[in-house]
């Protein structure tokens, strides 16, 4: 899933397969951003004014799409609010377009942001990844409940920083 790492692939993938290290850059330009200016070969699945829909080199599902915006940007912040929109969209196109062929009946998203979150792709990208029942995808993770005091402090801390 250009990509979500071997961290993401131990979690989210079947059983221990590891996901294959794949290169990020070709000549020393972005894969993404040559998928979407035509020069790197990629089985696209949808189109749009701001973003480009391809299918993931590593699927974790069949139909795993990666949605990338026209504009390079290496992470979250970087996006602006237009191509922003245009990944959302373009991600929800897609999403309905996986059920309407039937390799969805639910679907995740995911957007690694940061290589501690498994980023591997310095281009931004979100995973649209159809889910059927029984597929064994997982993510693990140690749920906590925390109690609202604590919950409220966290909030605070971070109202504080967005104004
Ligand atoms: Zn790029």
């Amino acid at each position: 899933m250009a990509r979500l790492g071997r961290a993401l692939a131990r979690r989210l993938g079947r059983g221990r397969r590891v996901r294959e290290r794949l290169p990020t850059e070709v000549d020393g330009e972005c894969v993404f951003c040559r998928i979407v200016d035509g020069r790197g070969e990629a089985s696209r699945v949808a189109e749009s004014d701001g973003a480009v829909a391809f299918l993931d080199l590593q699927p974790v599902t069949p139909g795993h799409v990666l949605v990338v915006p026209k504009a390079h940007a290496a992470h979250l912040a970087d996006v602006d609010d237009a191509d922003g929109a245009a990944v959302w969209s373009l991600a929800r196109r897609v999403a309905q377009g996986l059920r309407d062929v039937g390799l969805a009946d639910g679907v995740n998203l995911l957007l690694a942001d940061g290589a501690v979150a498994w980023q591997t792709v310095w281009h931004v990208h979100l995973h649209v990844i159809p889910r059927r029942r029984g597929d064994g995808l997982r993510l693990l993770a140690a749920w906590t409940r925390p109690g609202r005091a604590s919950l409220d402090g966290t909030a605070d801390r971070i109202r504080a920083v967005l104004g």
